[in-house]
């Protein structure tokens, strides 16, 4: 496969997306679940600390803080308590001498600092805290409802410090091989979800480079399996439009090829029979520039139809009166239904204005009423109809001609198809007017139907809707069209339109 830039892979996305989730959510979990059994641990050690201060500073208020006395037990009681919170005990008088200290460190000396004070001074009624590895209480010893010293109970925290600590680096580890595990897991993951996508990515790789008939398998996951689908309803569409444009090349060839055929043949006659004169050589030149005719007439009607398939944005579309382009059209046909003594006549139940493009759905209603008149009867009729609802206006062309046979009624929208060849060569047709018609007529965004019976006579109707969706864009048209006319050729060439699909859009 060939090698392009590189983006972020599905896989890798995957493995990064799932890990950080993973992450993110077990290490929230573990470590939450461990904090708040910490801190439960830390709140009942303060708490069984501030009892027991509360106790003291009971007993302290009861004996008047006096921590001398022999027949007391209070100062054995603080060392007691101090010993099993494996902390420290101070009391403190109401000038911030230190009575008790059971590190004995600074028994006697003073101490000041702002809990004491909001405490001794009342504006605290207790203070308890976490202070590094401690928990601290600070309560009053209240003599005669007055506050005389306090009580600075401090636990440690150091085992449950301790503990946890283990823990956290025990979680820590188990997190990291389980994240591991976890990565290496996603990634077999991963590669298993996206394995059918990379094969479904060669395999198309190797279409667009090779044939179109090299379906995919439709297996794997569901979303494989729609793709697959969906791929192959594609690559079906693909080659049949391949097919059309073979078929068109050679229809296309094949109608050029008939006029110049002819041509050489009348060349070829002409030369070869010597006693020719000059009134035998103006025939055969009279019948040259007939087939001349034809062969420019083929050229001009295969522009127009890959002009109008091509692009819906070649339209210029305009606000037109329907009633007089019709008008103008049937008394542009009239000379041609005289000389076969065909009666035409019009009708229109209402003015209609239509946004459309004039002239080319002046080519397309015309290519049907002179149809009318090419393959009616001799003294036959023709009825051209105009009306319209609140969405569309219809016009339909009625004749009474030799009519479609019903297996035909089908195809005459296809290109170069002919009911009868020669009836239509006699007539000069190409076999190209309906399918310019319907092309012109798709442009604008209506429906062509046909209604014959063989010997009795056809009806075509068409409805247009009277609001076009496209914009009236003129200078864009006008940038367009000529465009369109510089790559006629290139588009004749690339033209695949499919008549199969052209029907279905018309039912
Ligand atoms: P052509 O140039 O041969 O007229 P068209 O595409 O206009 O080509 O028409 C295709 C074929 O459909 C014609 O050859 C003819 O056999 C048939 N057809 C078209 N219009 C009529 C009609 N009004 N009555 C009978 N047959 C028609």
């Amino acid at each position: 496969m060939k090698k392009k830039k590189r983006y972020m892979s599905i896989k890798t996305f995957i493995v990064l997306a799932i890990s950080i989730v993973l992450t993110v959510t077990l290490g929230l979990c573990f470590f939450g679940f461990t904090y708040s059994m910490k801190r439960k641990q830390m709140d009942d050690l303060l708490a069984s600390t501030e009892s027991r201060t509360v106790r003291l500073a009971n007993d302290l208020s009861f004996y008047k803080m006096d921590l001398s006395t022999d027949d007391t037990t209070i100062s054995t009681d603080i060392d007691e308590s101090a010993y099993f919170n494996n902390g420290r005990i101070m009391v403190i008088s109401k000038n911030y001498k230190i009575l008790k200290d059971t590190y004995v460190l600074k028994q006697n000396d003073y101490i000041v600092s702002k809990d004491i004070m909001s405490v001794m001074c009342g504006y605290d009624e207790k203070v308890t805290r976490y202070r590094g590895d401690y928990a601290e209480v600070i309560y009053p010893i209240v003599i005669n409802d007055e506050v005389s010293g306090v009580i600075v109970s401090t636990a440690s925290m150091q085992d449950i410090n301790q503990r946890y600590g283990f823990l956290y680096k025990r979680i820590g580890i188990m997190l990291s091989i389980v994240f591991i595990l976890d990565i290496l897991l996603i990634i077999l993951i991963s590669r298993k979800a996206v394995e059918r996508i990379d094969e479904i990515n060669e395999d198309i790789y190797n279409t667009s480079h090779g044939s179109l008939h090299d379906k995919l398998e439709e297996k794997g996951f569901q979303e494989t399996r729609y793709l697959a689908q969906n791929y192959n309803e594609v690559l079906e569409k693909l080659s049949t439009i391949d097919q059309t444009r073979q078929e068109f090349v050679s229809n296309v060839s094949h109608e050029l090829k008939t006029p110049i055929t002819s041509m050489k043949v009348l060349a070829e006659s002409i030369t070869e029979n010597e006693g020719a004169g000059v009134e035998d050589y103006k025939d055969f030149m009279t019948d040259i520039i007939d087939e001349i005719d034809r062969e420019t007439k083929i050229i001009n009607d295969l522009l127009t139809l890959v002009r109008t398939d091509n692009s819906k944005s070649v339209l210029n579309i305009e606000e037109v009166s329907v009633n007089d382009m019709l008008d103008s059209i049937v008394k542009t046909v009239m000379p041609l239904a005289k000389q076969r003594s065909i009666d035409v006549s019009y009708e229109s139940y209402k003015d209609i204005v239509a946004e459309v493009d004039e002239v080319k759905l002046s080519l397309a209603i015309s290519n049907l009423v002179e149809n009318a008149v090419k393959y009616n009867i001799e003294s036959g009729w023709i009825k051209v109809s105009l009306n319209s609802d609140n969405k569309y206006f219809y016009v339909k062309v009625a004749d009474s001609g030799v009519g479609i046979p019903e297996d035909a009624k089908d195809k005459v929208f296809d290109r170069f198809y002919r009911v009868d060849k020669a009836r239509s060569r006699d007539t000069g047709g190409t076999g190209l007017g309906l399918s310019i018609t319907r092309s012109i007529i798709n442009a604008h965004g209506g429906t062509i139907k046909v209604y014959s019976e063989s010997g009795k006579g056809t009806t075509f109707t068409v409805r247009i809707p009277l609001k076009s969706k496209l914009e009236k864009v003129e200078v864009k048209t006008l940038e367009k069209s000529t465009k369109a006319e510089k790559t006629d050729v290139l588009i004749a060439e690339e033209d695949t339109k499919s008549p199969a699909a052209d029907e279905e859009k018309d039912a």
